[in-house]
């Protein structure tokens, strides 16, 4: 193999191109075609290569691009001097193992469903940024999470295509010996047998534990096929899985953490392994929960009671009887671990429960969400004082590198040598945009919404042609109205993400007159564009789809309002870098912290939100828009008219007159003073580079340093 051919493979598997431009458009370059057929996967695009036209291509056309690349990505890997050597110099000797039910990195890899997904993945980005000794544990989901379709009804269809490992850039992990490392755990009477798998994604690794090997009885084979699959049943077996396998695996691999990160309550039977350990060496149950307890961290992500995994005593007995005897503990003691009132073990096991007595310490995902999770769980700590229970708050963030590459990442190279500068402070931020004039900034704004909507009239194509394939419609007279009638001059205002129903996706269409008047002023016009799956088992959200969907093809929004199917990383990123404004109106307090308008803002987009989640504590009067001051009605409906009326009055008397009110060069400067002061306030502060220093200076540290 020649060494073009040898670098531009080892570039391909290592997640790290899939923040760094220039190596994306290399693996484009190739074939723009196949690489939009392969899902921009580059491990997938170079098999469809052939080895002749590589070593032709790369010899001539590639050859600089490909060592400026690799001399970018060993310097990186190579790279001593990081933030953690000089801050945390623990954890480069010792790994934070870092405990995920899944990681959203890149579209090609679907091991995610949503939001606490892609916090994970930009998790582990920044950690290896930062120079963190880091390894995430998750498990490998052969089926991933679906893909959605729409009938012709607009009723969502899932569909489960397999990802095939040769097709990834993972590999099989081995012992010393070079046999497949397999690791055993016990579930109910039987033992289930699990291969690891490793991906590189930077410096960090990430290991990915599958059932699904010949050894294993048929059901337990199963486990890990979907993301969030199956049952109660499923549910509890890929927790144990991921908890108690991943510790296993860490055990196998010789690996000792030096902190324990549970990433929601998924994760927390990793304690009950933990304990095990202990207990072996000698120590009673009480010492080697207090032992536990020094080694673990937790996040919780869930503001509302019923969003906890809790698992029956009944079921807790038939999967655990025969592992309490291995760790050498009674069944109450375990079911007392998990038991909101340790009084009374008849009741539910709940993972946060458990996770919040065996951590050191534990917090939510924003300030907001901090005070709702003190509330919540303060019968656990005896106190009626929310102040008093030892939950903190730590504001989720971006992996800003992977949601701004592209054309926006050389849009702002083109001002600074390097987007962590433009990012590193408000200062910098400051200094970067006093060099970028408005007319720059407002033609950037245009190229991206051309992009987005060159994109979603490509998209709609595949989507139109399948909707239509049954159905009464005509398809060339809708396909053809849509593809015309998006706009960029038009303001374009997206709403994507999991349609769960707190998520309240059709908020905006709760006065259909109004909302008519507002996207038709032939003056003033406006598009909105939504994207979003419902879990499998969720009718609600499939019913809200299917009104969006239904109101998409009314004359009067037709080409106006428009659901693109199949919402992942890969439309994500083309939606939040070209709408003008991302809108955001959940229940509050039910959105823990939400991070998609994050994405929008380093593109100059605006945020329209609820007051909750980060948006509560970004939000500063003129870096976006806020619907409603953050009070709070019980009646859902109420609250539900009075949250649209509000919507409604921002769009009509702020949003949209400030969007068309251009000076004598056409530039709408007021606007623009909103996207400089959203970029200067926003990009530096919700990052995950900040977050993940907070976590290590305030939770990993063994001495707190914040
Ligand atoms: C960013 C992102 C999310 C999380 O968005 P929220 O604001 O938390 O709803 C979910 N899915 C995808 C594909 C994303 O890119």
């Amino acid at each position: 193999m020649s060494k073009n051919i040898s670098a531009v493979k080892k570039i391909s598997r290592n997640l790290w191109w899939s923040w760094d431009t220039e190596a994306k458009e290399m693996f484009k370059r190739l074939s723009p075609l196949l690489w939009e057929r392969v899902n921009h996967n580059p491990v997938e695009l170079l098999r469809h290569i052939s080895s002749d036209e590589l070593e032709a291509r790369c010899s001539c056309e590639f050859g600089s691009r490909i060592d400026k690349v690799t001399k970018r990505f060993d310097e990186y890997i190579a790279e001593k001097n990081t933030w953690a050597a000089n801050h945390a110099p623990e954890l480069v000797a010792h790994p934070v193992a870092y405990f995920s039910a899944e990681f959203g990195i890149h579209e090609s890899l679907r091991i995610y469903s949503g939001g606490l997904g892609i916090l994970s993945g930009d998790h582990l980005k920044s950690a290896s940024d930062l120079g963190i000794n880091f390894i995430g544990i998750t498990l490998f989901y052969k089926e991933g999470y679906f893909r959605q379709y729409l009938n012709h009804d607009g009723w969502q269809i899932e569909d489960y295509p397999l990802q095939y490992p040769e097709s990834l850039p993972v590999e099989k992990v081995t012992t010393k010996d070079g046999k497949d490392l397999i690791i055993e755990i016990t579930i109910a009477q039987s033992t289930v047998y699990a291969q690891a798998w490793s991906l590189k994604v930077g410096r960090a690794t990430l290991y990915l534990l599958d059932t699904n090997i010949p050894a294993n009885e048929a059901h337990y084979r199963d486990i890990c096929s979907r993301v969030y699959g199956g049952d109660q049943n499923m549910r509890i077996n890929q927790e144990i899985l991921l908890g108690i396998g991943g510790v296993k695996l860490l055990d196998a691999l010789n690996v000792e953490p030096a902190v324990f990160h549970m990433n929601e309550g998924h994760s927390a039977f990793l304690t009950l392994e933990l304990l095990k350990k202990e207990i072996e060496l000698g120590l009673s149950l009480d010492e080697a929960k207090e032992k536990v307890k020094s080694q673990c961290v937790f996040t919780t992500h869930t503001p509302v009671p019923a969003g906890h995994d809790r698992f029956s005593r009944d079921m807790m007995h038939y999967i655990f009887i025969k592992y309490v005897t291995q760790i050498g503990i009674d069944f109450e003691d375990l079911m007392r671990l998990g038991s909101e009132d340790q009084n009374n073990t008849n009741g539910l096991f709940t993972m946060t429960v458990l996770a919040l007595r065996l951590s050191r310490c534990a917090n939510g995902v924003s300030k907001l969400h901090g005070e709702v999770s003190r509330e919540m769980w303060k019968h656990l700590y005896s106190t009626d004082d929310p102040n008093q229970v030892p939950i903190g708050h730590i504001t989720n963030g971006i992996h800003t590198k992977s949601w701004s590459s592209g054309f926006t990442d050389r849009f702002w190279r083109k001002h600074t040598d390097s987007i962590e500068d433009l990012f590193s402070s408000r200062e910098s931020a400051e200094a970067v945009l006093s060099k970028v004039s408005d007319s720059e900034l407002w033609c950037m704004r245009y190229r991206l919404k051309r992009n987005l909507i060159d994109f979603i009239s490509r998209y709609q194509s595949n989507q139109l042609y399948h909707q239509h394939q049954f159905t009464p419609y005509k398809p060339s007279d809708s396909s053809k109205s849509v593809k015309s009638s998006l706009s960029p001059d038009v303001l374009t205002i997206g709403f994507a993400r999991r349609f769960a129903t707190y998520k309240r996706a059709p908020l905006v269409f709760q006065d259909l007159d109004r909302l008519n008047a507002i996207i038709n002023n032939s003056a003033m016009p406006v598009q909105l564009i939504f994207a979003g799956k419902a879990h499998p088992h969720d009718d609600a959200g499939k019913e809200y789809i299917r009104q969006i969907v239904e109101f998409s093809r009314r004359p009067q929004f037709l080409g106006k309002v428009v659901f693109l199917e199949n919402y992942n990383i890969g439309v994500a990123k083309r939606l939040v870098s070209g709408v003008d404004v991302w809108l955001n109106n959940p229940v509050r307090p039910m959105e823990a912290s939400g991070t998609s308008g994050q994405k929008t803002v380093l593109h100059g987009g605006l945020n329209l939100s609820i007051m909750d989640g980060w948006w509560c504590e970004a939000y500063n009067g003129t870096n976006g828009w806020s619907i409603g001051t953050g009070d709070e009605n019980d009646n859902y409906d109420e609250q539900y008219r009075m949250d649209a009326g509000r919507l409604y009055e921002v769009l009509e008397n702020q949003i949209i007159p400030t969007f068309y009110e251009h000076n004598d060069q056409n530039i709408p400067v007021k606007w623009l003073k909103h996207v400089r002061n959203a970029i200067e306030t926003i990009a530096p502060v919700y990052s995950t580079d900040r977050m993940v220093r907070e976590y290590t200076l305030r939770y990993y540290l063994k001495e707190p340093r914040i």
